[in-house]
């Protein structure tokens, strides 16, 4: 198993290639907010990992942090994945295995998993129509575990007597 450290140093020097192929420079800046994106497990939108990269530098601006964003996923390093909320996603995607996604439409947490069943069936289907899959992406809304148990919480408990209260829960 390789340490986080030298992971990055191979995620750096594809970056750096890529870099180069396009005719661009290399720069510290770059280089941060790589690392700031591999630092992370999260789904981030490009806003989400300007706060991160703000925090450290914040001479670095949103525009930049797109770019390179973009840069990433041509390289390989990022991919983008759509939740259904209309922003744009990214996720490590060198060294990454093959995942779906569950999404809470409540509280917005990203389940991953992977079901070898299912990916054998949806190999299955593809073949019943011919069809030749080269990537696909399985996504489930509802409501995650946590968000159940809190609105349970904020129901009030069945009584006759009581009138029902409606509990206004805070949006998180
Ligand atoms: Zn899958
Ligand atoms: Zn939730
Ligand atoms: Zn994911």
């Amino acid at each position: 198993m390789r340490t986080k450290k030298e992971k990055f140093v191979v995620e750096k020097s594809i970056l750096l290639e890529h870099i180069q192929a396009a005719g661009l420079r290399r720069t510290n800046q770059r280089d941060l907010i790589l690392e700031i994106f591999l630092s992370t497990e999260d789904h981030l939108t490009s806003e989400d990992l300007y706060g991160l990269v703000h925090r450290k530098d914040p001479t670095i601006g949103l525009t930049t942090v797109y770019r390179t964003l973009k840069l990433l996923t041509d390289a390989g390093l990022a991919r983008e994945v759509g939740f259904g909320d209309g922003k744009t996603y990214y996720e490590h995607h060198y060294n990454h295995e093959h995942h779906d996604h569950m999404i809470c439409t409540e509280c917005g947490r990203v389940i991953e998993f992977f079901s070898p069943e299912i990916e054998e069936l949806q190999d299955e289907m593809a073949s019943r129509f011919g069809f030749r899959p080269t990537h696909h992406s399985l996504r489930m809304w509802g409501v995650c575990a946590e968000c159940q148990r809190s609105k349970a919480d904020a129901q009030p408990a069945p009584s006759g007597a009581q009138p029902r209260v409606r509990v206004k829960t805070a949006k998180h």
